[in-house]
């Protein structure tokens, strides 16, 4: 093995914005078998809207009275938001600040990892996530616009719930625009004999529907973080040799597990400390060409 040819693949790949940390990283690429991609923020552009809001307190539904409540309860989810780091919260951020809702200090705030978050505010109980979320908190009316909240997730919106003291009282439908070379990116890398997985936190409907956009057919999904890891080592010892794309803080322990960990330029701090590859344009599209050249380097080492 040559230090000079592994030092030019390493230029090579730098001019695509691939920055890769050492020699080893480069020689691991090259035997990479199976590629699994998290979602939001590496399928997903991470710059997530609210695109539907469904009340559901039956006393609530219609009516100047509705908007109100509306408005009241958006005021209070978004205060409690304002304290999280997850994607999802900008979302919800972004939609109090088009509708110019004054946001207020919470009493109290806590994140519960991979499911969202709880806290008080103007002495009401919040708790704001997903199902699993509302069920853990012992939530009444889940099954309220369970329907539509189904044809949102199959759309590959992300259903966000909110219950206030123990009820469901809205659903906000948040989507998350794919990348627009995902597919074709996607595409070249099965073509390359890749497998290739989405690995996901998000709902399950959620999540096959964006791979379905994209081409995936594998897809593992309502995973939390340490969860993300376990995959990545089971699919080890099936064999693989697994390549993991992320961007996340709940990434990260899976990108230390993969053989080769990849972060996206514009992600996370903790995401691109735990990688050995770091796509600095967040283009997916350089994924099929840094295991084509890092293949190269090696035949030429040989
Ligand atoms: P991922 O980033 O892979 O989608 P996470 O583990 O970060 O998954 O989160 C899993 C799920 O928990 C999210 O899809 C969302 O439903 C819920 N969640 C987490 N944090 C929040 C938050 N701040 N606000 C709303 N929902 C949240
Ligand atoms: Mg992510």
């Amino acid at each position: 093995a040559t230090p000079m040819s592994i030092m030019v693949s390493v230029g090579r790949a730098a001019q695509m914005g691939v920055l890769i940390k050492n020699g080893e990283a480069l020689q691991m690429a090259s035997k990479v078998t199976c590629v699994v991609l998290d979602k939001t923020g590496t399928i997903t552009l991470g710059r997530p809207s609210v695109t539907d809001i469904l009340l559901t307190a039956p006393s609530d539904v219609e009516g100047a009275k509705a908007d109100q409540t509306l408005e009241q309860l958006l005021t209070r989810v978004a205060s409690l938001e304002l304290h999280s780091e997850h994607p999802l919260a900008s979302a919800v951020l972004e939609e109090a600040k088009i509708r110019k809702l004054t946001l207020v200090e919470p009493e109290s705030f806590s994140n519960v990892q991979g499911r969202g978050i709880v806290g008080i505010v103007d002495g009401a109980t919040l708790a704001v996530g997903n199902r699993e979320l509302m069920k853990s908190q012992g939530v009444t009316g889940l099954a309220m616009r369970e329907v539509e909240v189904g044809e949102l997730a199959e759309q590959g919106k992300t259903p966000v719930y909110v219950a206030q003291n123990g009820e469901l009282s809205m659903i906000m439908a948040i989507t998350d625009p794919i990348k627009a070379d995902a597919k074709v990116a996607m595409s070249a890398l099965i073509k390359s004999g890749k497998r290739v997985v989405l690995l996901s936190g998000d709902n399950l409907h959620t999540a096959r529907a964006v791979a379905d956009q994209v081409g995936i057919k594998e897809v593992i999904a309502e995973v939390l973080p340490e969860q993300k890891q376990q995959h990545i080592i089971a699919l080890q010892a099936e064999g693989e040799v697994v390549a993991m794309v992320g961007d996340g803080i709940n990434d990260a322990p899976a990108l230390v597990s993969a053989d080769v960990g990849i972060a996206m330029g514009d992600g996370t701090e903790v995401a691109i400390e735990s990688a050995d590859l770091t796509f600095l344009s967040g283009r997916l599209s350089v994924l099929v060409d840094t295991f084509t050249l890092a293949s190269a380097s090696m035949r030429n080492i040989k």
